[in-house]
């Protein structure tokens, strides 16, 4: 899945170079024989040529584009993403709930809570954290399930009067799978029947060993509703994150992935995304899955209106065309004819895949990608 040169495109077509970079010109695109150009690019221009393009794996366009050089030295920290797991009723809610009133800035804001299926908390240090508050399990198999990485860290919410349950051994099988470092909240130590201890125990059935058991999982005792140890385990996310040297180029086209998207009456489609790299701003042309549009707005978690947000930053997006789907990545493009171009393209692509589908396999997306 990388990016590939006019040179080889041509090449594997039996074309001339300067026939295909003739091609690219009447598609807008401006390059050299030299000169890499993305998956989605590529496929177009072989469509256009009379070819039939073979595609080695789905999501290259993102990796072709997340790879494009970012030099060392433009990498700056970046605020942690976390994803609050856990068993039904355990307290995932009520813990998300505590975590943003931690927010110094929504307390000087008067705690104006608007949902947005994402928000970020500024610490008395004035260090971040960026919660995604989805349906947890859900939003984060359907996002996995469409190869977004989005969550750097799992917060598992264990209650201590109940111990691990079964979603609480699928998060963390969900976690181990996705390579995510868990932390372990153990909630609810308000409680008469708390047992922090038989947690720890319970948790080494699936190979969590926390540090009280000599292992390297961090194990914090909280109480959401007594907002109990609510700073320890933001320190916990800090430190894991230090591990983690989370970083992310804050100068350059945004890219991130969609959080929610829903179709508004009032104000049409609106998407919460969240920026993993890049600065995205209004006025920004973009294409999210097979939808693009023009930025109109953005608006942050706390319902204000901002010209620009930055990685871990996330944000709702108005001016879209269309409404993408949860876990569809989105990239910032150069001009609002290649933004469109391309989400045609993957329009059609889906649209064929339904096609397929709906015959039983027998369709063209299975001929075209053979
Ligand atoms: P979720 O299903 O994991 O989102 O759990 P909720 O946040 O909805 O909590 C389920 C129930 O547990 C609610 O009645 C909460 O008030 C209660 N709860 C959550 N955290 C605590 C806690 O720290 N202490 C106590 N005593 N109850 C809690
Ligand atoms: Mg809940």
């Amino acid at each position: 899945p990388e990016t590939i040169t006019v040179q080889e495109l041509a090449q594997r077509m039996s074309e001339r170079s300067a026939d295909v970079v003739k091609t690219l010109m009447r598609m807008g695109v401006m390059a050299t024989i030299n000169q890499a150009i993305d998956p989605d690019t590529a496929e177009l221009v072989v469509t256009e040529m009379g070819h039939r393009p073979k595609r080695v794996a789905e999501g290259d366009v993102e990796t072709a584009l997340t790879e494009s050089v970012d030099a060392p030295e433009t990498m700056l920290p970046r605020p942690p993403v976390v994803t609050i797991m856990g068993h039904v009723d355990h307290g995932k809610t009520s813990l998300l709930d505590a975590l943003r009133a931690t927010d110094v800035a929504a307390h000087e804001a008067g705690g104006i809570t608007q949902h947005i299926g994402a928000y970020q908390v500024t610490l008395p240090s004035g260090q971040k954290i960026t919660f995604l508050d989805t349906p947890g399990h859900e939003a984060f198999t359907a996002m996995r399930a469409r190869g977004a990485k989005v969550t750097d860290i799992v917060v598992l919410v264990v209650a201590a009067d109940d111990g691990v349950m079964p979603q609480t051994k699928e998060a963390i099988a969900h976690s181990k799978a996705a390579g995510v470092p868990i932390i372990i909240a153990i909630n609810k130590m308000d409680k008469a029947g708390a047992d922090p201890n038989r947690v720890r125990t319970e948790l080494l059935q699936d190979e969590i060993q926390v540090e009280q058991l000599g292992g390297d999982v961090q194990s914090i005792e909280v109480s959401a509703t007594k907002k109990m140890n609510l700073d320890k385990l933001e320190e916990a996310i800090l430190l894991q994150s230090e591990v983690l040297e989370l970083k992310a180029n804050p100068d350059r086209a945004a890219d991130g992935v969609v959080v929610e998207a829903q179709l508004d009456p009032g104000r049409g489609s609106v998407a919460t995304v969240l920026v993993q790299r890049g600065t995205l701003k209004v006025g920004d042309v973009l294409v999210a899955g097979a939808v693009w549009g023009r930025v109109r707005r953005l608006v942050d978690d706390r319902g204000n209106a901002v010209d620009s947000a930055g990685p871990a930053f996330p944000v709702e997006i108005l001016g879209l065309d269309g409404t993408p789907q949860a876990g569809d990545e989105f990239h910032v493009m150069e001009s609002e004819a290649r933004a469109r171009e391309v989400a045609d393209f993957r329009a059609r692509r889906d649209r064929q895949a339904q096609l397929a589908r709906a015959a039983g396999g027998r369709g063209t997306l299975e001929e075209m990608i053979k």
